[in-house]
């Protein structure tokens, strides 16, 4: 059965095993081989797999109805959950749509954003600025916002770009700055590109507000994120926060922008959401907003999947799961647990260059040289091979090659939230022994 040819498709041939079931944060093959889901798959299951309380509520729900189209009905299970989300937002973002994925929820900020501006009169507006590197998505219009080599590839035609801002990556900068005074640096990059594009053609900032894919956990110094939201307020430029991945709780608070108390117009979030229970996505956006989009005969967009019960009802029960149990709390003492455990194996290994992130959204850097930040030779395929060493030792983690101008390999590790301390010791156990196979292969030095 494992060996049969398979009709799937997806971007790579390297086989996996077949999944055979999940319990907390430990996944199983079929072969009965246990692994450590240390990236929560793709940063999603962040209450960890086969959660019975969730799976019981999605069961009351499949067997009243699975699917009942917006424009029919209204169910209980999409009413609730908006509400919820709405008491959980910060300031006055209380409306909410939803999608089934990350894309497509980047894809609903843009045209919320657009033809809010028109019914404002401001049809001019049209630009989305957004940083380098970034990933927003899979789709055309979200490859137009992360642009670059690495992801838009050979479909870099087949859409117009935005324009790009630098992503803050002040590790990689040696200069005698502070950081605060570096996160303005930054920061005034945005007043730049707008004067440089023409502020009337300006419709909107796109940021990840802690980096995922593309950036690998990047955190900004405090004083960017108040000066971005200083800017766009001056020019009108409407602040769209990609919480896809920081967003549900993963950076220890509901949503990554409450650390720095900047409500951004619009938020973007999926992958913890769902939680891996369902495919679900949300935008949520200013009450006022909206309302000029009533009122001016509807939001032009929608999918079919939109707001679909059985998905609601597993993104509500996931938002319940992480009230009774705390896991914000949890994510927050962990979190700082598994910063201080990466931390620390910089002392033994130099090629460790940096290690960063907020709550249970962690990544750590290799490099060939921590004072220059020099990346490691590229066809080492350092990324990858660290990840199938971890694989290979029942340890999943997720990776990624790239870093703006300069490619370099982080790793992020982001464990389910309802991970203890007991298990980040098991998973930094086997992190070691891939790290130091991975030296003695390459003959990397390893102190200690
Ligand atoms: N935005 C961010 C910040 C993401 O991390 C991702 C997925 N990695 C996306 C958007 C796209 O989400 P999806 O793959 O669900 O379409």
């Amino acid at each position: 059965m494992t060996d049969a040819p398979s009709h799937l498709f997806y971007q790579a041939r390297a086989p996996r095993p077949f999944l055979s079931h999940g319990e907390g944060i430990y996944l199983y093959d079929e072969s009965g081989k246990r692994y450590i889901d240390g990236s929560s798959g793709a940063m999603v299951s962040n209450i960890g797999h086969s959660n019975p309380r969730v799976l019981a509520k999605m069961k009351v729900q499949m067997d009243r109805a699975t699917f009942g189209y917006r424009l029919h009905f209204r169910t209980h299970p999409s009413e609730d959950l908006a509400a919820k989300l709405a008491g959980l937002m910060p300031g006055d973002l209380d409306r909410v749509f939803f999608v089934s994925g990350g894309s497509e929820a980047v894809e609903t900020a843009e045209k919320l954003a657009r033809q809010y501006a028109v019914t404002q009169g401001q049809g001019s507006r049209w630009k989305v600025i957004s940083r380098t590197p970034a990933y927003h998505g899979g789709t055309l219009g979200a490859l137009a916002l992360t642009g670059g080599k690495l992801f838009a590839g050979p479909f870099a035609e087949m859409f117009q770009e935005m324009p790009h801002v630098r992503a803050p990556q002040t590790y990689l900068d040696r200069d005698n700055l502070t950081e605060e005074e570096r996160g303005l640096k930054y920061a005034d990059e945005l007043r730049e590109r707008i004067e440089a594009e023409g502020p009337a053609s300006v419709l909107a900032f796109i940021m990840e507000p802690v980096g995922g894919a593309s950036t690998g956990a990047l955190v900004a110094p405090d004083s960017y994120y108040t000066r971005i939201r200083e800017i766009c307020d001056d020019y009108g430029v409407l602040l769209i926060y990609d919480e896809v991945m920081s967003g549900a709780g993963r950076t220890g608070t509901f949503l990554a922008c409450e650390h720095w108390g900047v409500t951004p117009d619009i938020v973007a979030m999926s992958k913890g959401l769902g939680a891996g229970y369902a495919p679900l996505g949300a935008v949520a956006a200013r009450s006022h907003m909206v309302e000029a989009l009533l009122d001016a005969g509807g939001f032009l967009h929608g999918f079919t999947y939109a707001g679909n019960p059985l998905a609601c009802a597993a993104g509500l029960a996931v938002l319940e799961e992480m009230e009774e149990q705390d896991i914000l709390g949890n994510c927050t003492r962990m979190g700082a647990v598994l910063m201080d455990r990466l931390q620390g194996l910089m002392a033994r290994y130099p090629f460790i260059g940096h290690v960063r992130g907020k709550g249970l959204l962690t990544a750590f850097e290799m490099v060939s040289d921590r004072e220059t930040m020099a990346p490691l030779p590229k066809e080492w395929n350092a990324h990858s091979e660290l990840v199938e060493l971890a694989y290979d030792a029942g340890l999943i983690l997720y990776s990624r090659r790239t870093r703006g101008g300069v490619e370099g390999d982080h790793f992020l590790v982001c464990p389910p939230l309802i991970v203890t301390e007991a298990q980040i010791d098991e998973i930094l156990q086997i992190l070691t022994g891939a790290l130091d196979t991975f030296a003695a292969r390459h003959g990397l030095d390893v102190s200690g």
